[in-house]
């Protein structure tokens, strides 16, 4: 390895043995892509042409009039696949390209990375499987259709809680057995090195452009930039374009389901504890016998019991602090941003607007306050309308 892989205490590769030549080759082939030009040409050639970047930064007008701050939204819900997952799933499948491998594995808890990796694998002609949890594949039907119409194969995990983590464990068992033709195609900054790095090589393009359309529109930068958080990639994508700008207070907002004193959340970076998982090691949320809890959040693509070590690590230095919000304020949001400005956020994205909302009646009143909009929401209707809000 070029690097261990750690951020501070956590991170790192903990793996079987028989996946340590997969991870070195792909750090290798990582770090030639990240200098070679004609492959930073091609990536940004899709990102721009094919999947429509510059994303906008759109002002909010009239939610900056109700909540009393100013609020902005980088909207990545406009990238085409409706989230910020296809900036990874494009340059990773531009790199399994670049390995010659002929086999995409992916693992998907609320679709969207499995529709990324299955419009990637269309795009470049590689066949592309998808690990999906049970329980996930029913409240996220519509991304399991569009997978399939990709040409993609889902796999449903039946296994433990049937989500995300359960997804993760049968799609490392599967490259184990496949590290010759296959790459595994992990979507957040989780995972044993090179994974987190590598995501967020392919996520910064969020931050980058970011703090340049906000420095033009305002001549300043914004006071906090928030990003809700599972694994944890659309976040440090945006932070990472604020890492110099210590006046910018970053701020990661988790999913506290029905409430933090609850036995299932999701709120890993305040209430977790060190321990390994998924090969890194980081915070997760564990008894006290080691055991991994189960997560509870309405929004599948929150559901993790760890997070990337690079968050465990800004907490723990302080860079950025994480706050959560529950299922109900994430619905109110997802309903007030509709209503408001006529943009559908996905429910994961509404976590970070609940938190806007709290911040603007207190200490973000006046302040400028840029949130990173994950992904859009029409996924979510059915379950908002279905459990939660006769509209
Ligand atoms: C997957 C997903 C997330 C959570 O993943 P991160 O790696 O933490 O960004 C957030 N929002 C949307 C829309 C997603 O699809």
């Amino acid at each position: 390895m070029k690097s261990t892989g750690f951020f501070g205490g956590f991170g790192g590769v903990y793996v079987p043995e028989t996946l340590m030549p997969a991870l070195e080759e792909l750090e290798e082939a990582f770090l030639q892509a990240k200098e070679d030009s004609v492959f930073l040409a091609k990536y940004n050639d899709l990102l721009h042409n094919y999947a429509g970047r510059p994303t906008p930064l759109y002002r909010a007008a009239n939610l900056s009039q109700r909540w009393g701050a100013n609020i902005w939204l980088k909207r990545e819900d406009l990238l085409h696949g409706g989230a910020h997952k296809t900036n990874n799933a494009l340059g990773q499948a531009l790199l399994a390209r670049a390995m010659g491998k002929t086999r995409l594995i992916a693992e998907t808890g609320a679709g969207q990375h499995g529709v990324a990796a299955a419009m990637s694998g269309a795009l470049l002609g590689i066949k592309t499987e998808v690990y999906m949890g049970e329980v996930d594949m029913l409240r996220q039907q519509p991304n399991v259709l569009r997978m399939r119409l990709l040409g993609a194969e889902v796999h449903p995990v039946t296994t433990g809680g049937r989500t995300l983590k359960e997804a993760i464990n049968e799609a490392l068992r599967d490259w184990v057995s496949s590290v010759r033709t296959t790459h595994y195609m992990l979507g957040t900054a989780a995972g044993p090195h090179p994974f987190p790095a590598m995501v967020k090589f392919f996520q910064q393009i969020i931050g980058c452009e970011a703090r340049e359309q906000f420095s033009q529109r305002c001549a300043c930068l914004p006071d906090y930039v928030l990003a809700c958080i599972g694994g944890g990639s659309n976040a440090v994508g945006i932070f990472s374009g604020f890492f110099n700008d210590p006046q910018v207070k970053l701020i990661g907002v988790e999913p506290a389901g029905k409430g933090l004193e609850t036995e299932h959340h999701g709120a890993v970076l305040q209430k977790g504890s060190p321990g390994c998982l998924h090969g890194m090691k980081s915070l997760l949320l564990q008894d006290g016998d080691g055991q991994v809890l189960e997560t509870y959040s309405i929004a599948a693509g929150l559901d993790y019991p760890s997070v990337g070590p690079e968050h465990a690590y800004l907490q723990s230095t302080g860079q950025a602090s994480y706050v959560a919000a529950t299922d109900s304020e994430a619905i109110g949001a997802y309903v007030e941003l509709s209503r408001s400005e006529g943009i559908i956020p996905a429910l994961e994205s509404a976590h970070a607007l609940a938190y806007a909302k709290r911040l603007s009646s207190c200490a973000g009143h006046g302040k400028h306050i840029l949130i990173n909009l994950s992904g859009r929401g029409d996924k979510d209707l059915q379950q908002v309308i279905d459990n939660v809000q006769p509209l």
